[in-house]
């Protein structure tokens, strides 16, 4: 997935941080999760409160670590980032903890991803603010509880149900992300232009926001890419043109679909007649891991309407057909 422009993951040659909007203001879309963020910051700020603990979930690359830090920002407080795969011991998590100041946010991403032995550590202070320590060993060891400042506590996952249920219990504030509209994905386009200084027509940043999937951290990526194609065939200014040429180029195609998808619709037309196919077949036809299929390949195929996942399995909709350019067989899905 690492290899492919189309990932949402971050990537090296991302300049995330740049495009990062700085407020709520200039925060594009979500709009529901915007307004409630807006009402819980208020609130605890009016309180004179660190804000109740916030779960993010939604795909990569839909503004999870911005919002974070808007949130810290709105707050007036500090931020610290850190990951669930990073946090080798409980040990690491205490240090983390410990070091807080007083409302800060500590943002977690893949929070899914904590050990068990660490998860632990957080309940208590989530809950009650305090760390519960073990002292010393057999008979004489006792459990020291130590007070944490006050803060904010704001996990990212993709998809809700990968927390245990004591974790999910915790937040006080699940938000879930949804891919973009592609207007509001055109008004991302037209500002990470600006901030690239690169001149986009508005056709042309409709064109790169229709082939983005849904999600800012492509569109801002593959403006990035059109601006490379852009400036080589000396164009001054990225039109609808210029884009569709570029994002050609790069393989991707007018639902914004690359090789990989075309692979995994392909083998459902071709070989399971469109379906029903069960997401472990697939995963082994496409040598790809079920993960893979279910968190980074399927969302945006079925966001589409191209893809259903049913009870019985995958099964592709009438849509897929044709934007494969396929007549569905006799009996297929429709
Ligand atoms: P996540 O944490 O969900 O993977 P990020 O917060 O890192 O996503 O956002 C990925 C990229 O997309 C960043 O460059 C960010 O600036 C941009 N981005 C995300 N949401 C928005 C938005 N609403 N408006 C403009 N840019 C956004």
């Amino acid at each position: 997935d690492a290899e492919r422009i189309l990932s949402s993951q971050r990537k090296p040659e991302d300049v995330d941080a740049a495009l990062r909007p700085k407020s709520l203001d200039e925060f594009i879309g979500q709009k529901g999760a915007r307004e409630n963020l807006r009402v819980f910051i208020e609130a605890a700020r009016s309180r004179g409160d660190a804000l109740d603990h916030v779960l993010f979930f939604g795909p990569p690359g839909l503004g999870k670590t911005t919002l974070a830090q808007i949130m810290a920002r709105e707050m007036g407080v500090g931020f610290r980032a850190t990951s669930g795969p990073v946090i080798a011991k409980s040990g690491d998590l205490a240090a983390l903890l410990t070091n807080l100041e007083d409302g800060d946010v500590l943002f977690i991403d893949e929070i899914h991803r904590l050990a068990p032995a660490v998860e632990e550590v957080l309940y208590p202070a989530m809950e009650d603010r305090a760390l519960d320590i073990m002292i010393g060993e057999g008979p004489s060891a006792r459990s020291v509880r130590i007070d944490l400042p006050r803060f904010t506590l704001v996990g990212a996952t993709t998809r809700q149900g990968l927390l245990t249920t004591p974790l999910r219990d915790r937040f006080g504030i699940p938000v879930r992300l949804n891919f973009y509209t592609v207007d509001e994905l055109e008004l991302v386009v037209t500002r990470a232009a600006r901030l690239l200084d690169l001149h986009v027509a508005s056709d042309g940043a409709r064109e790169v926001a229709r082939r983005s999937r849904g999600t800012p951290r492509i569109a801002g990526r593959l403006l990035r890419r059109v601006r490379d194609f852009a400036n080589v065939a000396g164009a001054q200014t990225v039109d609808a043109k210029v884009a569709d040429a570029a994002l050609n180029r790069l393989e991707v195609d007018s639902l914004g679909l690359d090789a990989m998808d075309r692979r995994y619709l392909n083998m459902i037309a071709d070989i399971y007649r469109g379906g029903p196919v069960g997401v472990e077949t697939i995963a082994a036809g496409l040598s790809e891991p079920r993960d893979t299929i279910e968190e980074v390949i399927e969302p945006y195929l079925i966001q589409l309407g191209l893809v259903a996942r049913t009870a019985r399995g995958r099964c592709l909709n009438g849509p897929a057909w044709k934007h494969l350019g396929i007549a569905p067989p006799e009996g297929a899905q429709e």
